[in-house]
């Protein structure tokens, strides 16, 4: 028998848009369906900077609309969600004959002023010649300054986002591609096909969000039938991650000739992550990887700080994504915004477009969102996210290190950096995982550094997690340190339970 429910709002895409939606407007009591054609956050959410950051560099594109709403955020997610974001330093040294002193200052001044901070430190200014932030640069750095942002696992906030929307109600189907959506009379019908079975089948609903983030055009040009449109630019953003480069906690951003900057970030313990580049791609968003231009001029731009110049092989890892941004007409691809514009098509039963958007302002977006939505099928709740914990995020900023120990106390078999990681990535919710276990052996099998088979089941069952990527690479980072053999076992070990169930 065909299905008769008519949702109230349909969301193409699982990035950190879609699932921000979802879980704003289910919150509000809106039924909602969100669709994604892969994993969670396999998109561009997953190849970000990770920061939440008010975005110094766009001051001097003037987009003070942009970098105010994004620094209120840093405080406001921080709080929401403190096991996946964490306050961070970065040190900014002044580079003679790159921008001057002056204009750095009154820049930091403006970053630490119009953003309501309250907890983060302000600015300050380093000796480089005293303090150790300079050890591990060239000597002819004497001045920095450093300032405050915040580090975010970004594929974790997505998936965060989903668990809630989820846990509230909303129904949330990966690896499932909209592969058409027509008006009929004032409804959608959205036909969605399962891309593991290739099974077809139809959902309706009231409203239809697209986020599908790169694939935004695509979405509206053929899948909504729209044909030839143009909204979004892609530029694509790559980085490489080195074997760590120093050991100071704080992070650096290095001005580089060009006018552009590039971040260098402590990363998972044992690693460096420098990034990121800005170039216009064009083709599928799918297939995006680093070019050897990329990896050339991030060597060199980080190579022109560090006393010990980076290599290519140090390099272990490399990511790219593409950035789908609102296409203002700019010339160069460093200057397009970073705003995000919503756009709404009314003609027959309502469609909204996101264009653009940070990992930063995704719960802006969502207000946003859910403020036209309100106008086009009626209020429903009201906006409740700036104070609502994410999952496993139910405990005070400040207390991270405490709630590491609380489980290093309950659970005294979990080596120290082992008990760190599961609050990292799951806070709270870290004792659904370790459930009643008394040893590491009750954790089950092991597939290698501190990954078990409680863990993964936990993904599988509360996280959508299906192949050995989606664990190693989107909700942990453990692909950087296990083996190809354990990797293998693993995608063995999930595929079987996948089978089984
Ligand atoms: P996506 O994450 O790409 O999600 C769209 C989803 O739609 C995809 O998962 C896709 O599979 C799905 N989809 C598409 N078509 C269909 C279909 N037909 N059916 C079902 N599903 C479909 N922002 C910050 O705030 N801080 C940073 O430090 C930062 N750094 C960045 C660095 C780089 C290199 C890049 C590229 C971006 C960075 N950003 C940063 C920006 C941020 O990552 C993006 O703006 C954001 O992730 C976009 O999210 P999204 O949900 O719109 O898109």
């Amino acid at each position: 028998m065909p299905d008769e429910t008519i949702h109230d709002i349909f969301i193409i895409g699982g990035g950190i848009n879609g699932c921000g939606i979802a879980r704003d407007a289910v919150g509000r009591g809106y039924s909602v369906f969100l669709a994604e054609m892969n994993d969670l956050a396999s998109g561009t959410s997953s190849w970000s900077t990770k920061l939440i950051h008010g975005g110094l560099r766009y001051l001097e594109h003037y987009e003070f609309r942009l970098v105010r709403e994004a620094l209120e955020e840093r405080e406001v997610l921080w709080k929401n969600a403190p096991h996946i974001i964490w306050p961070m330093r970065f040190v900014l040294p002044h580079h003679k004959g790159l921008r001057p002193a002056w204009l750095l200052r009154l820049g930091l001044f403006l970053y630490d002023h119009i953003g309501g901070r309250k907890l983060l430190p302000k600015t300050r200014v380093l000796d480089m010649r005293a303090d150790p932030a300079g050890r591990p640069l060239k000597p002819i750095f004497s001045k920095a300054f450093e300032y405050s942002d915040c580090g975010v696992d970004d594929a974790r906030l997505v998936v965060l986002n989903a668990r809630d929307a989820a846990d509230k109600g909303a129904v949330i189907r990966t690896r499932t591609k909209v592969v058409s959506a027509r008006r009929q009379n004032d409804v959608w019908s959205v036909e969605i096909e399962d891309q593991t079975t290739g099974t077809r089948e139809t959902v309706r609903a009231r409203l239809l969000v697209n986020a599908g983030g790169p694939w935004v055009d695509h979405v509206l040009g053929e899948t909504v039938g729209r044909g030839d449109v143009h909204n979004v630019r892609l530029v694509q953003g790559s980085h490489i991650v080195v074997k760590k480069k120093f050991d100071d906690p704080r992070a650096y951003f290095f001005q580089n000739a060009d006018g552009r900057i590039i971040f260098a970030i402590p990363y998972h313990d044992d690693f460096t992550m420098i990034g990121t580049t800005d170039q216009d791609y064009q083709d599928d968003p799918k297939e995006v990887a680093i070019t050897e231009a990329e990896i050339d001029y991030l060597i060199a731009s980080a190579s022109e700080y560090f006393a010990e110049p980076v290599r290519r092989a140090d390099i272990v890892w490399t990511f790219s994504g593409v950035r789908p941004l609102y296409d203002d007409g700019a010339s160069k691809a460093q200057e397009a915004t970073r705003d995000y514009v919503l756009k709404a098509d009314t003609d027959g039963a309502p469609l909204i477009n996101i264009f653009g958007g940070k990992i930063t302002t995704y719960r802006r977006l969502a207000e946003s969102t859910l403020a036209k939505i309100e106008g086009l099928i009626g209020a429903k709740g009201r906006p409740w996210t700036e104070r609502a914990a994410l999952p496993g995020g139910d405990f005070a900023v400040g207390t991270f290190d405490a709630t590491v120990r609380k489980l290093s106390d309950d659970f005294p078999f979990l080596a120290k950096a082992h008990s760190r990681r599961l609050t990292r990535l799951y806070g709270t919710r870290a004792r659904t995982i370790l459930g009643s276990a008394k040893s590491i052996e009750d954790l089950g099998r092991h597939f290698g550094a501190d990954l078990y088979e409680a863990e993964i089941c936990y993904l599988m069952a509360h996280e959508w997690a299906k192949t050995a990527e989606d664990v190693l690479w989107r909700r942990t980072k453990r692909g950087l340190v296990v083996s190809r053999e354990d990797a293998a076992r693993l995608e063995t070990f999930m595929g079987g339970l996948a089978a089984a169930a």
